[in-house]
């Protein structure tokens, strides 16, 4: 069965799926992924791997592609009466929670319930005028205090419940897309690799923690030991406040990183298949760190060759992120083909002594 793209992201983002509580969501991906895998992984902590085999004599080659499945949300971290505090789970902007509607994971059944804030000339006289922090804002469950002692613990984890949908017919909006958007892209990629054959063995990992600790791509990495590894993430489109010079035009292609989180050859080798396909990419000039799972594929074991593709997102880490499925769609394609163009490359590419 061929994924209706905006159907399957559509109810991928209705997953919940906080850093640290992806069950549900690996679950859901299961299904998915089993047919367009010679074999499916689970690592210790949750990771969740489909497996290509190469056709080369072993021992193979082994590319390995990392996108994470966590997103960020909140744990309740007290319980007040009718109200619940909470945590924050991963970079959240308090300028927007105020007014959101949130799901509580309670044990039983999980709970509607909406983010609120004190009126403004209650809060302390420094925190007045500005947006709530965290620590100020409540979650509203529309029930008793008895109700809510017995049905909800600290620890329960909240998400976000804006409803995901679609504008048009290319873009989606939603929360979660930062990264499911690239979930989406592998999933694109294992289905046009059906029926073609590669050398390498290829990797497919929807990663966990990444928005906490990056801890599922080190593992899988450490476990796997690619030669090459591909972290799969979106980065920032152009949109309020965000200029031509920190982000590109949703809709108008991927972006390839560039940087000493980046393997140059494996950065020449994608942006050759990119040109070779004419997928339009912009690179992304990334002077220190990635941000991305890659910083943790680079250094897991002895170290990879790594390189980040990213997908364009407008409003990232709010519960309204919007991207576009023709980005997603090139990102899944470059994926596919860059795995078939790696038979072109001896068992020796790539080494940093390689650089040209
Ligand atoms: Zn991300």
């Amino acid at each position: 069965m061929l994924m209706n793209l905006s159907d399957f992201l559509l109810e991928l983002l209705r997953q919940p799926g906080v850093s640290g509580a992806e069950i549900q969501t690996r679950d859901f991906l299961v299904p998915w992924w089993q047919p367009l895998a010679d074999e499916l992984l689970v690592s210790p902590i949750g990771t969740l791997t489909a497996w290509r085999r190469g056709t080369a004599p072993p021992p193979r080659q082994r590319i390995l592609f990392a996108a994470h499945l966590d997103t960020i949300g909140m744990m309740v971290s007290q319980v007040e009466g009718e109200f619940l505090h909470m945590a924050p789970i991963g970079g959240l902007d308090p300028r927007v929670l105020p007014g959101q509607p949130v799901t509580v994971w309670a044990k039983e059944a999980p709970l509607p319930g909406l983010l609120v804030a004190p009126p403004d000339r209650l809060l302390p006289p420094e925190n007045r005028g500005k947006p709530v922090p965290l620590s100020h804002l409540l979650i509203d469950l529309g029930l008793t205090a008895r109700q809510v002692a017995r049905r909800v613990r600290i620890g329960d984890r909240v998400t976000f419940a804006q409803p995901p949908q679609m504008f048009g017919q290319e873009t989606i909006v939603g929360p979660g897309l930062d990264n499911r958007a690239s979930i989406a892209a592998l999933t694109l990629a294992l289905e046009a690799l059906q029926g073609r054959t590669h050398t390498w063995d290829a990797y497919f990992a929807a990663t966990v923690q990444e928005e906490e600790n990056l801890g599922g791509a080190k593992t899988i990495a450490y476990e796997l030991r690619p030669h090459v590894a591909v972290a799969v993430d979106v980065s920032f489109a152009t949109g309020p406040g965000v200029g031509e010079d920190k982000g590109v035009p949703l809709g108008e292609g991927v972006l390839l990183g560039f940087g000493p989180n980046i393997h140059p050859k494996v950065h020449q080798a994608m942006k050759a298949v990119a040109d070779r396909l004419e997928i339009p990419y912009t690179i992304d000039y990334l002077p220190t760190h990635s941000g991305t799972d890659a910083m943790a594929l680079q250094i897991a074991a002895a170290g990879a060759a790594t390189m980040v593709l990213s997908i364009p997102l407008r409003y990232m880490h709010t519960p309204v992120e919007m991207v576009s499925l023709k980005d997603i769609r090139r990102a899944g394609r470059l994926l596919a083909e860059f795995v078939v163009a790696l038979d072109e490359q001896d068992e020796t590419w790539p080494s940093w002594e390689d650089e040209a």
